[in-house]
């Protein structure tokens, strides 16, 4: 028996008051997987300059470098997620007191973000899983032997894809739960669906340069994760709950978004902030490496999803919709990846912090 006194949150609705810590738990995760993701990178950064082979230090060699820029990149990304999601709750909780009893008003305000912790989990954990398997293959065969660090992060990263609700679980969450908000009319989603099937004739090329044609290519990566799950939804209908390969096709959509466009915003505000001028370039190639990676996860699982719920004619309509969506300017990904590795590789660190 409990005493009435002890009762956390209201009577008969712990569930609340559990899911909550579940989800604030998610985000907490995210946040210490970005911190170790810095302390792997650094050991790589210091392991990739002492050790020595063909006469000259690992970080000489472009693939080094490239697995150097790729780990900074995904952690720049994941670090925007993470800060943009700490401060939409900062924002949230303004004016309410979290230390009364569990309040009902509380558990409102951290349930409105249990789609962006699941975002936040999935996106740290799989960047540290990342980071530590890349920081492994650099350390070679000493990275498979317990005197060095690496290998203990390797093997202490692991866990991060499956406490907190697995991965797949999490990823599952975030379009269930906002079909259900889109259900129950706490969010436009299918009206905000259908008028993007009728703004498609004007989707033209993004053709803004810089940070500003990022921005533009976000919005039409928000666009086809939308087109996606209107069309998901009008086709499969009730049995889109059940039908977990397109489900996490669009939770995988969702989640590229959300990272593409934290690091734009973010890398936006450095610009007019007072730090070097160095580190607003490597904040700027990071959100496009970063923005450029991730849509061409989007339009692979956008392909997916559609070839899945379409057939026939609407089939090849919604792809040539989608063509419209996905034509984007090319950049030098090969290039920038060498810009960010010298940068990060001359400080021995991740450069942001
Ligand atoms: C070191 C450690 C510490 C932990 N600490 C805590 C803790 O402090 N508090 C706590 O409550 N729990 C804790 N856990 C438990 C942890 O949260 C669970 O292990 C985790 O949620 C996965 O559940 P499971 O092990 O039962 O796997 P299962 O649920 O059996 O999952 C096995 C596989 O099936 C998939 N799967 C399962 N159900 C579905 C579904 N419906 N649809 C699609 N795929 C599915 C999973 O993604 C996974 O790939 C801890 C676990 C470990 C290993």
């Amino acid at each position: 028996m409990v005493p009435a006194e002890n009762v956390v949150g209201e009577l008969g609705r712990g569930h609340v008051v559990a899911f909550n810590i579940l989800n604030v738990g998610r985000f907490k995760l995210a946040a210490g997987a970005i911190g170790s993701v810095q302390i792997v990178l650094e050991t790589a950064l210091k392991y990739a300059s002492e050790r020595k082979q063909f006469g000259v230090a690992l970080n000489t060699f472009g693939v080094i470098q490239s697995k150097i820029a790729e780990i900074a990149t995904r952690m720049y990304l994941a670090e925007s997620v993470v800060y943009r999601t700490a401060g939409l709750m900062e924002n949230r909780f303004q004016g309410l007191d979290l230390t009364v009893n569990c309040s009902k008003e509380a558990g409102k305000a951290l349930e409105e973000y249990a789609i962006e912790c699941s975002l936040n989990k999935v996106l740290a954990s799989e960047v540290l899983d990342f980071a530590v398997d890349e920081g492994v293959q650099i350390h070679g065969g000493y990275g498979y032997i317990q005197e060095y660090p690496i290998e203990r992060m390797y093997r202490d990263s692991r866990i991060n894809r499956l406490f907190e609700g697995t991965n797949e679980i999490n990823r599952l969450l975030v379009p269930g739960t906002l079909l259900k908000r889109a259900m129950t009319g706490e969010l436009p989603l299918l009206e905000a669906a259908k008028a993007v099937s009728k703004d498609l004739v004007s989707a033209g090329m993004s053709d803004a340069e810089g940070l500003a044609g990022l921005n533009q290519m976000t919005q039409k990566a928000k666009k086809l994760c939308l087109m996606a799950a209107g069309l998901a939804a009008q086709n499969l209908g009730v049995k889109l709950k059940d039908n977990q390969y397109v489900l996490t096709g669009l939770a995988e959509m969702v989640l590229q978004v959300y990272a593409m466009e934290s690091g734009v915003l973010r890398a936006q505000k450095v610009q007019t902030l007072d730090v070097s001028d160095e580190h607003k370039v490597f904040v700027e190639k990071a959100a496009t490496l970063g923005a450029f990676g991730a849509f061409i996860i989007l339009e692979q699982q956008a392909k997916e999803v559609l070839c899945a719920v379409e057939k026939g004619d609407s089939l090849s309509t919604a792809l040539a919709g989608m063509r419209k969506l996905v034509r984007r300017p090319t950049v030098d990904m090969i290039g920038m990846r060498q810009e960010i590795a010298k940068y990060v590789i001359e400080k021995g660190h991740y450069p942001t912090r």
